[in-house]
């Protein structure tokens, strides 16, 4: 269809994709990165442009104020308090959401003129290890391959990535070519997850036993003689060190570290050493760990010492979280980096840099890493910050201790599409222009640059970030410096400085696009860098060309010295006297949400996969302290406690539990999983450890259970554990009364301050005081409003799912208050098929009473599978469980070898 030709904002794949004004969307088929792919989150883009929220004015303590009057507070507030403090004093925190004429800005803006190297971003908690273990192995942050080897390598390992859930087309493109060509995929994980159904081996290895596993695997490949001797003299130093630190080629003790069996270990590394196309993904199990940076370079030890990089099919490949992580590399939104990949221990770069800008100060030493830079919140030495299209109270580590900081500071700016935990404890809050309403460039994970174009106009008086933080700096005295007319020009800027005093010494190089005119940077199609003056990027360091002085790869030691204890192994004292576990945290993404829900959160489409956040527990650890499937259970670490509900899984290692990462203060009753997280970070990158938070795991006892539904938002009061859940018409939430039960008296008060008042609503009632039951309904000219279910016995509070489409719709009154769906069709369980909303009770019917044998033919009956390919590792494990396509051992995540018939990606239409 005609449309504007842009890219999808939530992952690092970086899809194409064809918008209309009207928002309809389709997968880009000309787009390198999905060839008309979309996921389910892609897929649902559309439905995220209504206005409804968004923030539209600048506003002052609360109070709408016009953009020349928050530009004009906001510089006298920055210039203040560097008057007073020093450059120092003032910081930026930023986002790989910005696209990348939002980063230039910015960064120059802090490093070139305010003269503090204090901007970061929130790609600090996604890929600084890889940033840093590139950097220590390749001389540059560098990604040498692209997404065609995934497609061309004959063995892939899938280290510490859900792959199929977090970057699913990518996902995708492996599973249909792994159908055509047999790929060998291996997965290391903690957690048997949905990237585990297509796995021909499994290696659930402890946490952060990573760097013990490759440096075996370099042992092993010394061993089987598969080093390339020749391509290391030419290409490599280091290599004699690295084996030295990495030790012998120890199996068992090796698997006794992992936690995992010595002959699956040996089969992996067997296959390793024996397949020349090998790739090795990475991605957030690898780099958020205090000892990320060691992991990356164990892998890529193991990739240059074999030679294998650079060429079809072959080498380390590090995927990123955030649609433009790279795109932020590159042009320094790391407090640790300078503009193009130019770097501060480099006296000739920074010189280089300040007379390429003009700039009147540049920091000669880099600034406040995420962690350090909200603890200097905190303790008074920033005192002015800026930050933008991100919400640290949700995300950061300790996010109790970043809400501290937030209120410390004395001046905050926040600039965001939609209000957020971290807006609301700004002083100064901005409205910014969105996806689909700005323009400018981003970079995917295989150093892909594409466009991002407007096709919308923003709602009320939202700006481009980039637009803001060039007013900041014209008002603070810099006009000439920040006086773009568009994003076109910024970009032009930013090329040009790629190619200032570069010489091919630096990698990233696009300077060929620095002539660009406007219209020509309106067409610029997808563009791999680096990309200098008549050429363009391929793959990278198959004969070296590595951007050290010498021009060789550095195979880095990484001795193994345990995993690391940090901080925090203290736990809070335990406040009930029930049985309890002492466990390892882990944190992550699930399917359809988008980090803290700003956005994905108000699809109902999209919480109808996961609707709410549960613990997964390995259920022989769940046994030994009493929890049960759905009960709810205590995580409590050093920094705080939450209360969620359990999912058993034999998938979950024992010992180590997992909670998904998105939900905030406005869907989860105590907010996000993140106040719980440590914030003990790698020394080498700074990102923290968010994936092994030692916890105490308990259950907790409630007296009264319920769903509340209603058309408009509400507040439920205290002590109400609550979820909400984004509905069609509405709102959902699942409540729990903590403790003991109310009297059943008492249940009508309670009741009360839950329902909504209303003129000319009809009441329904419906009570059992004896097993404290109520069930009220609201219905306005026989249409349902609102209602309540309370109950002691949760079995008889109904699903969401089932009650969820009688919200907003005339009811049958019988069969509301008996708490079952309106029809057959409303009650079809958790949402797999998020593309044509087919829920799991509908494919298990279809599968037992029409003997469905391959998810094939599950498409070919209900269309689930056949849009965007997010749902098929969940449609395979139903015919498992089912004994329709394999073995079951009767868990959604867990399971043999993929059942055959997995089709080929449809795309989307
Ligand atoms: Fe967007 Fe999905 Fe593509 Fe990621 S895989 S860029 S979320 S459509």
């Amino acid at each position: 269809m005609a449309g504007v030709r842009t890219t999808c904002p939530y992952c690092g794949v970086g899809c194409g994709v064809v918008a209309q004004a009207d928002g309809r969307i389709a997968g880009d088929r000309d787009h390198p990165a999905n060839f008309g792919r979309l996921c389910s989150k892609g897929a649902a883009l559309g439905r995220t442009l209504g206005h409804e929220g968004r923030l539209t004015t600048p506003r002052l303590h609360g109070t709408a104020i016009g953009w020349d009057a928050a530009l004009d507070h906001a510089a006298a507030r920055f210039a203040e308090t560097i008057a007073a403090h020093g450059p120092d004093s003032v910081a930026f925190y930023v986002s790989g959401q910005f696209l990348t004429e939002d980063y230039y800005v910015a960064n120059k803006l802090m490093k070139g003129f305010i003269g503090s190297a204090n901007i970061d971003t929130n790609s600090r908690l996604c890929m600084a290890s890889t940033v840093a273990g590139h950097v220590r192995a390749f001389g540059e942050d560098v990604v040498p391959g692209l997404y065609a080897d995934w497609e061309q390598a004959d063995l892939v390992v899938l280290v510490g990535s859900n792959t199929a859930w977090c970057h699913p087309v990518l996902y995708q493109r492996l599973v249909a070519a792994r159908a055509e060509r047999g790929t060998r995929i291996v997965v290391l994980d903690p957690r048997r997850t949905a990237t585990s159904e297509a796995a021909d081996l499994h290696l659930p290895l402890a946490a952060d036993s990573d760097v013990a596993l490759f440096n075996f695997l370099l042992a092993h490949l010394a061993a089987e003689g598969q080093l390339d001797q020749a391509w290391l003299a030419r290409h490599a130093s280091g290599a004699e060190a690295a084996l030295a630190a990495a030790g012998p080629a120890d199996l068992d003790a090796t698997a006794a570290i992992c936690g995992i069996d010595p002959e699956a270990l040996l089969t992996f590394a067997d296959w390793f050493a024996r397949t020349g196309r090998v790739l090795t993904v990475f991605s957030q199990g690898v780099n958020q760990s205090a000892i990320g940076t060691d992991k990356v370079n164990a892998i890529l030890n193991c990739h240059l010492a074999t030679g294998r990089i650079g060429r079809p099919g072959m080498g380390p490949f590090s995927v990123t979280g955030q649609p433009n992580a790279m795109g932020g590399r590159e042009v320094g939104g790391l407090a640790n980096q300078l503009a193009a990949h130019m770097r501060f221990d480099d006296a000739d770069q920074r010189a280089a840099l300040r007379n390429f800008w003009r700039a009147p100060r540049l920091p000669a030493r880099p600034g406040l890493k995420a962690v350090e830079l909200f603890e200097a919140m905190l303790d008074g030495r920033v005192r002015a910050v800026w930050i933008a299209a991100t919400n640290p109270a949700a995300s950061m580590p300790r996010a109790g201790r970043v809400r501290a900081a937030l209120e410390a500071c004395p001046f905050v700016v926040a600039a965001d599409c939609w209000e957020t935990d971290t807006t609301r404890r700004a002083h100064l809050v901005l409205p910014a222009a969105g996806w689909g309403e700005k323009d400018g460039t981003v970079t995917n994970s295989e150093r892909r640059i594409s466009r991002q174009r407007r096709f919308r106009d923003p709602p009320g008086e939202a700006r481009a970030d980039w637009w803001m933080f060039a007013a900041l700096g014209r008002r603070m005295g810099w006009a000439d410096a920040f006086a773009w007319p568009n994003a076109a020009a910024v970009f032009r800027e930013h090329a040009a400085l790629s190619g200032t005093q570069n010489d091919g010494r630096r990698l990233f190089d696009i300077s060929g696009l620095a002539g660009l005119s406007d219209e020509e940077f309106d067409r610029l199609a997808p563009t791999l860098w680096p990309a200098p003056a008549g050429t363009a990027g391929e793959r990278l360091f198959a004969a070296g060309g590595f951007a050290t002085p010498d021009g060789r790869a550095r195979l880095v030691p990484t001795p193994w010295r345990g995993a690391p204890a940090g901080e925090g192994p203290t736990l809070l004292p335990n406040p009930a006297p029930l049985p309890n576990l002492t466990v390892l945290l882990n944190t992550g993404r699930v399917r359809d949400q988008w980090h803290t829900m700003t956005r994905t959160g108000r699809i109902a489409a999209l919480l109808a996969h996961v609707a709410e956040p549960r613990i997964a527990v390995n259920p022989a650890d769940a046994a030994a302290i009493g929890l049960a499937e759905e009960g709810l259970a205590q995580v409590q670490t050093a920094h705080g406690a939450i209360i969620l509900r359990t999912e058993l899984r034999h998938a979950q290692r024992r010992g180590e539990i997992f909670a998904p990462m998105h939900w905030s203060d406005d869907f989860l009753s105590e907010g996000p999983v993140a106040r719980l997280v440590r914030a003990h970070a790698d020394p080498h990158s700074g990102q923290p450890a968010l994936k092994s938070t030692p916890a105490r795991l308990a259950p907790v006892a409630a007296g009264l259970h319920g769903l509340l539904l209603t058309q408009a938002a509400i507040a439920v009061p205290p002590p109400w554990h609550w979820v909400r859940q984004t509905l069609e018409a509405g709102h959902a939430h699942r409540l729990a009364w903590l403790g003991r039960a109310p009297r059943a008296d008492a249940l009508a008060d309670l009741a009360a301050r839950l329902l909504p008042a209303g003129e000319g609503l009809e009441w329904l009632e419906m009570t059992d005081p004896a097993r404290h039951v109520l069930r009220l309904a609201a219905l306005r000219d026989g249409v349902l409003e609102a209602c309540l279910f309370l109950a002691a016995d949760p079995a008889a509070v109904p699903e969401i799912a089932v009650m969820a489409p009688s919200l907003g719709e005339r009811v049958d009154r019988a069969l509301l208050l008996a708490g079952r769906p309106a029809s057959a069709a409303d009650d079809e369980g958790p949402r797999i098929c998020a593309c044509f909303g087919v829920g799991l009770k509908a494919v298990r019917h279809a599968v037992v009473t029409e003997r469905l044998a391959s998810v094939a033919q599950i498409g070919a009956r209900l269309r689930a599978g056949t849009n965007c390919g997010s749902c098929l590792p969940e449609l395979a494990q139903v015919l498992r469980d089912l004994g329709a396509g394999g073995a079951s051992d009767g868990d959604a995540s867990a399971g043999p070898p993929p059942a055959a018939g997995v089709p080929a990606l449809a795309t989307s239409a």
